[in-house]
């Protein structure tokens, strides 16, 4: 079994992008800005924001962290995004999710100029991403191509199962790949034989939100599977199931109280599957990486490619 590592093809992408952050610089632009917004004060999204803004410091690009207060009205928000929409410093928006349940994250999302909107989550980049293209994609599902891409996995004529149908995640991976030419599937909660579904897939993505939900028999042997999903596992005699022989998962849950574990079972994708992204260190890293290069597109599509 091959362990398709994120964090080396992550790397990679990010120094493609700082060398072309540096090619944008030197015809004399000004660095792409990426504005990052953040409202209420989840910790989760401010280890997010702060993580994607020292990402943009590192490949160069120009950065700025607006954190609002959980009581913000919808109004303030969607007049503080036509602001960033109107300056023209502004090349990316990212506006954090999820949002205090009073604010319409819908509403917010079709505020963003789909020109600015570097997480491809505006209706108009969702049209185009189905339809001719050229807009936005979200960058947690451009990330898995590229470990499929760089990873020398063919897609073309391959049957792919995608578990899970979200707007972010499992929707957008089911337009890529049928892009280009795998036969998809889009499975979800109310899917049949679930399990025997998943294992027609040569490709399986699971984006599901539950801790190694995917087992054994959901696996094609020799598949390529690629996991999204992040949950933490706080119990020591769990961990010591899904990892076994892995001590230093025991040790970092006594250290930090719980170890992460996608929503694919780890040991028994070991047995079955060709190759596997690992959690952490598999798609994770890639989300980030492909937000920068989302930038820099944004600047030279809005500044006119120097
Ligand atoms: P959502 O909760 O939006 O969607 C989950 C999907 O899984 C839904 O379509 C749901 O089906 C489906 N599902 C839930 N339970 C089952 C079940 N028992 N059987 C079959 N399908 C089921 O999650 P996201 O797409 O946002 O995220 C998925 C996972 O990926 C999460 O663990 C999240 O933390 C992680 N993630 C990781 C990122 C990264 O950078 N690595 C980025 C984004 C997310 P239905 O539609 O029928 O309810």
């Amino acid at each position: 079994m091959r362990l398709l590592d994120g964090k080396k093809i992550a790397e990679a992408i990010r120094s493609e992008v700082a060398a072309d952050v540096a090619s944008f610089i030197s015809k004399g632009a000004a660095a792409p800005k990426l504005v990052a917004v953040l409202v209420g004060e989840d910790p989760a999204s401010a280890v997010y924001v702060r993580n994607k803004v020292k990402a943009c410091a590192q490949a160069g690009l120009a950065s700025e962290e607006i954190r609002r207060p959980a009581e913000l009205p919808e109004a303030a928000l969607l007049a503080l995004v036509a602001e960033l929409n109107a300056r023209s410093d502004v090349d990316g928006i990212l506006v954090q999710m999820p949002l205090p349940s009073h604010i319409s994250a819908a509403k917010v999302i079709v505020a963003v100029d789909p020109a600015k909107d570097v997480d491809g989550f505006h209706p108009v980049n969702v049209g185009r991403l189905w339809g001719g293209g050229g807009g936005f994609v979200p960058c947690t599902p451009l990330g898995m191509m590229e470990i499929l891409a760089r990873s020398d996995i063919p897609v073309e004529g391959r049957r792919a199962v995608v578990i899970g149908r979200s707007d972010i995640v499992g929707k957008p991976m089911a337009a890529l790949l049928l892009k280009q030419s795998a036969t998809v599937t889009i499975c979800h909660s109310r899917t049949a034989d679930l399990a025997a579904v998943a294992a027609q897939a040569d490709i399986l993505v699971a984006a599901i939100g539950r801790k190694a939900f995917v087992r054994e028999s959901f696996i094609k042997p020799g598949a390529t599977v690629i996991d999204v999903g992040i949950n933490q596992v706080r119990d020591a005699a769990e961990a010591a199931a899904l990892f076994p022989g892995d001590s230093s998962r025991l040790d970092e849950i006594k250290k930090r109280g719980y170890t992460l574990v996608g929503d694919v079972h780890p040991a028994e994708a070991a047995r079955r599957a060709g190759a596997f992204t690992p959690v952490p260190g598999g798609v994770g890293p890639l989300t980030i990486a492909l937000l920068l290069r989302n930038t820099v597109r944004a600047a030279r599509a809005r500044r006119g490619g120097s």
